[in-house]
């Protein structure tokens, strides 16, 4: 295992109490990172401090409930974080979820939520974090945004989230372009399938498996298959962490304005 040292480096993960994000927040703390998470839902938060102050008991962490579609909550969090921490070195722009629906089931209304989540989700914290990223003394200044692979191969079934991810892409490369003079570094990863609560919950939700009794295990097993993904399983919150880490931090000193594909070899193009 690759050792890396963080320590006084500030680390920030929006959609921190759950999932991909959790896990990122995890890495960043064992490297030794101090490390701010943020989420709307308290009591998934406070589950989510818990079990990382059980983990890392001399953590340098910050949990606090924020909202990224707000403007408020999100300047408020970046203030917060300049309390606590006095600086800024990584963002990782993680927060939000998919939306299931094809153009035909697809309101305005609908099209206007999805979009506004992907583009604000990152627009927001970006333009939050960005006087302390401009100002980390580091020298390893770098947002990474967690996108999908819907972006470059989208799906019917997500539409809306699909157009939405390949628009995020395009925003993504600008603002790598925009913000390398001043040595920030912009990249992103590109998911596939990653087990996380939002899985769970489809499960919970299908209710020909809950009727049959399906486990979760054997659930996602036979959706891996139906969707052909080469390795054969969904991947690990942890796997989607592992790339965020590598991008966010010196480890990828000359790349930006890229992304590293995470979806088990479903991706089609060359
Ligand atoms: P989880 O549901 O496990 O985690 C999502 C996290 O984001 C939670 O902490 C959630 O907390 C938080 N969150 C959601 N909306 C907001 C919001 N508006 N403001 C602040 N926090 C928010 O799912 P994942 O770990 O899978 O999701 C992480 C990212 O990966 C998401 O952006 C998702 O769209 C993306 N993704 C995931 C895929 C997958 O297969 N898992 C596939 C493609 C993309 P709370 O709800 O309490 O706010």
């Amino acid at each position: 295992m690759i050792r890396f040292d963080l320590t006084g480096q500030v680390a920030v993960v929006t959609g921190g109490s759950s999932g991909i994000g959790l896990a990122t927040a995890e890495l960043f703390l064992q490297a030794g990172a101090s490390v701010a998470i943020c989420g709307r839902d308290a009591a998934r938060l406070e589950r989510a401090e818990r079990g990382l102050r059980d983990g890392f008991p001399a953590a340098q962490l910050l949990v606090a409930r924020c909202d990224v579609l707000d403007a408020i909550d999100v300047s408020a969090f970046a203030s917060a974080v300049q309390a606590r921490f006095g600086r800024t070195d990584m963002l990782v722009n993680n927060a939000g979820q998919g939306r299931i629906s094809t153009f035909a089931d697809t309101s305005d209304e609908a099209w206007r939520d999805e979009l506004e989540l992907k583009y604000f989700s990152i627009i927001r914290p970006t333009r939050a974090f960005l006087p302390m990223l401009r100002a980390a003394a580091s020298g390893n200044a770098s947002i990474v945004c967690v996108n999908s692979l819907l972006a470059l191969q989208p799906e019917l079934h997500m539409v809306a989230t699909s157009s939405a991810r390949a628009g995020v892409l395009s925003l993504i490369k600008s603002l790598a372009s925009e913000l390398a003079p001043e040595r920030i570094r912009v990249n992103s990863i590109l998911i596939g399938i990653v087990e996380s609560g939002q899985w769970r919950r489809r499960h919970e939700a299908d209710e020909q498996a809950q009727a049959a009794g399906q486990s979760w295990d054997d659930w996602a097993r036979e959706l891996a298959r139906k969707k052909n993904i080469p390795l054969g399983r969904f991947g690990r919150p942890e796997e989607a962490a592992q790339a965020l880490f590598y991008l966010a931090t010196a480890l990828s000193s000359y790349t930006t304005g890229s992304h590293i594909d995470v979806s088990g070899g479903v991706a089609r193009h060359v």
